[in-house]
Parts: C-alpha cells; structure tokens; sequence
C-alpha cells in the first residue's frame, strides 16, 4: 500500500515516514500544498496523509481541490488544531477522517488501514431544490448562477432544510439538530435565522423557498419556491 505524507516540518515527514514503513506501508513524501497537490494527482496512491498548515497551499485546499477534480483517494487531515470547527471544516470539504496531534503511529496505521480498506469514497454531491443549489464539500449557495454569501450557521439550517424537501419540520426540531442540543437557545432564535436565510436566498430573487407553515414550523419548497 503507497501513501503520500504531506507535511513541512522535516523530522515530523521523516518520523511519519519512519513509523508508516515499519507498519508495512510504501511511503512518499512531499513538503508544501503545491507539491503535494501535484503528487497526488499523480495518481498512484492508496491514502494521503495530509498536514493542515502547509507552505504555499493549505491541507484544507490540497484536499478542496482534489475533491473538485472528482479525485476520491482516501484522505487523512494531520493537525495540531483539535477545535471541533477545524475537524468539521476537513472534513466537509472532502477528507475521510482527522487525526490531532500528537498522535501515535499505531492509531495512525490503524485508521489507514480502515479507509485502505474502505476504498474511494465519492463525496455527496451538490443538494438542490429548484435552482437553490448548496454544495456541503465545498461549502457555497447558489440560487441560479448567483453566489449567496451565508453565515455558518445560516448555511447549517439551509442545508437541514434542502436534505428534507417539502416536509415540514417543527422549530424544536430544527433548534435540535442546527443548534446544540443542550444550547439555551430559545426557539425563537429559529424564528430569525429563517428570517436572515429568506433575506438572501428568497427575497433578493422575489422567490419563496423558505415557507411557513403557521402553528407547526418551516417547510422548504422542493422545486425552489
Ligand atoms: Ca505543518
């Protein structure tokens, strides 16, 4: 099994490269986004072992961009990063799995082995109603050609919405599933981020996708209002 490990800082790539060939593997190396973007699209390999902060070319848009080239190589995010945000970034926009730092080789192999085995996986394709479009990889909105601007958890609520087409969802369970369970958010809050979604998903385009449904909560219109 070949894997690339993409990782600047020397004596990190060569322990990686140490510890992954003493566990079995064929080991490449390469030390910025750009050179590793190139290698990987080389072909060849069976698993990327990605660092978050790279010279030239982040892990995260080395991962973005293969992704957006259908390439579907199991992915593997190094970081030293370990906010939930930063994991939920990696992988939305394509990678298989997160390791933090420090780790250990044994897990690292470990969880090689399970995506070697899992295979390419493809990424879920872009969600639509109508000409309402939301591309959870690549995190972007778009109502016909026009990009819309959303806030991360405006784009949370659309995209609960857009994978549930014309049903009709109560606020407590959309408070449930976008916001923290054990938030104190009150269902009113539900009430104005529907309120700023319609504000640039519908109203600018004179459309009415975001519907109420009085007394029971929100619907999305599966053809886009
Ligand atoms: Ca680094």
């Amino acid at each position: 099994m070949r894997v690339l490990v993409v990782e600047d800082e020397r004596r990190m790539a060569a322990a990686l490269q140490q510890g992954l060939q003493a566990e079995g593997f064929a080991v490449d190396l390469a030390h910025d986004g750009v050179d590793g973007l190139h290698q990987a699209r080389e072909g060849g390999y069976d698993a990327i072992v990605l660092d978050v902060m790279l010279p030239k070319l982040s892990g995260y848009r080395v991962c973005e961009r293969l992704r957006q080239e259908q390439n579907w190589v199991p992915i593997l995010i190094l970081s030293a990063k370990d906010g939930e945000y930063d994991q939920a970034d990696g992988l939305d926009l394509g990678a298989d799995d997160y390791l933090t730092k420090p780790f250990s080789y044994v897990v690292l192999a470990a969880r090689l082995r399970a995506l070697l085995r899992r295979g390419p996986t493809r990424r879920p394709a872009v969600l639509h109603a109508g000409d309402l479009r939301l591309d959870p990889a690549r995190r972007r909105v778009f109502r016909g050609e026009a990009g819309i601007e959303l806030t991360p958890r405006e784009f949370a609520l659309l995209e609960y919405l857009i994978r549930r087409p014309d049903e009709v969802i109560s606020k407590s369970k959309i408070l449930e599933h976008v916001w923290d369970a054990y938030a104190s958010t009150d269902l009113n809050a539900v009430e104005v981020y529907v309120g700023y979604l319609r504000r640039k998903i519908d109203a600018p385009f004179g459309r009415n996708a975001l519907q109420t449904v009085r007394g029971v909560g929100y619907r999305l219109a599966g053809d886009g209002g």
